[in-house]
């Protein structure tokens, strides 16, 4: 009986270890994640992608709808926000920097979106590893 009770005591411990392990590798991973998401700003145009762009490099990207630029991105410390647009609400233009994914800043009137997206090389490389 107390050989019973020993090794079910150390088949605890190991599964606790593990469980331990485990958490220790979610948390490092999600940190990881969260630190390395929302790097990229992809504009989408009518709903077509009119180009993806890095977060972290400082830019200026001019949104044209045919020879006419409409609306101007600016991305700067690791955040796009709409600089310009010549739509009459100017909503765009109001909206918050966005740096987090999934944020979007939408200028209806010239159905340009804004939005944040994890697909980077980075991320890539986190889920490979
Ligand atoms: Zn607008």
């Amino acid at each position: 009986m107390d050989h019973t009770k020993k090794r079910f005591g150390k088949k605890d411990a190991v599964f606790i270890g593990l469980l331990l392990i485990i958490a220790i590798l979610i948390f490092f991973f999600t940190n990881y994640f969260q630190k390395e998401t929302g790097a990229m700003v992809t504009v989408t145009v009518d709903g077509k992608v009119y180009g993806t762009y890095d977060l972290e490099k400082e830019q200026t990207i001019d949104i044209k709808a045919g020879d006419k630029t409409t609306n101007i991105l600016k991305i700067s410390d690791g955040k796009a926000k709409m600089l310009t647009a010549d739509c009459p609400d100017q909503l765009c233009v109001h909206q918050q920097a966005i740096s987090k994914k999934n944020q979007t800043i939408v200028c209806l009137p010239n159905k340009v979106v804004a939005e944040v997206t994890g697909n980077t090389k980075k991320d890539y490389d986190a889920v490979v590893q």
